[in-house]
């Protein structure tokens, strides 16, 4: 199954899930006020949930996926309900520029990830997406708005069908006592907490 892209009116840059269009623009201000920055894969990245959001059936109760934790888990909280924190979205780490939203009952949704090959034709965003110049010799404003011209040009959308083992509810189970830290954690984990385990980011100072 292929969906049409929707056709936004003139002016319209991005739509979210309860359909409040913003101009590009605003949503560059939106980001900002968000992300810190208005950074071109975040502004991207909000043309990837709209084409997603625009081929999901209406009504239609979903989760969502990004496969890599640059900006596009970002777009996602910024543009529908789905969080990190509510467990709706999970950050995966695939590396791939890409992002799914699927029935939460199903596992049937729409994935959008950059074409390769169509953004060839677009000098600033292919430069910025193979970064193939250093950051700094980037001219930001030109490729902003070489992508506010591709909008979904560059893009392209596939049906897909979450794996079975994913659909499963991650519940945390029995919770216990770690015997090393004396902190509260689910008991699945071994016979400690994953951070007494090795996996603690820090050290105590
Ligand atoms: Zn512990």
């Amino acid at each position: 199954m292929r969906t049409a892209a929707k056709i936004h009116p003139p002016g319209d840059w991005v739509r979210d899930v309860k359909g409040t269009t913003y101009g590009f623009d605003a949503f560059l201000e939106r980001i900002t006020a968000f992300h810190g920055y208005p950074a071109p894969g975040l502004v991207i990245g909000g043309k990837m949930v709209d084409l997603a959001l625009s081929a999901m059936p209406s009504g239609c109760l979903f989760d969502a996926i990004a496969e890599t934790g640059h900006c596009l888990p970002d777009a996602i909280q910024m543009l529908t309900p789905c969080t990190a924190g509510n467990g709706w979205l999970k950050v995966m780490d695939l590396g791939r520029f890409a992002l799914a939203l699927h029935d939460k009952h199903s596992g049937n949704g729409i994935r959008v990830f950059i074409h390769t090959h169509k953004v060839a034709a677009w000098k600033q965003i292919d430069s910025w997406f193979f970064k193939r110049k250093p950051k700094a010799e980037q001219d930001s404003d030109a490729l902003l708005r070489e992508i506010q011209q591709a909008g979904e040009k560059i893009l392209q959308m596939e049906t897909i069908r979450v794996q079975p083992r994913l659909m499963v509810k991650d519940s945390v189970g029995t919770r216990g006592i770690c015997p090393q830290c004396g902190e509260s954690y689910p008991l699945k984990h071994g016979s400690a907490c994953r951070a007494c385990q090795g996996l603690s980011p820090y050290t105590t100072v």
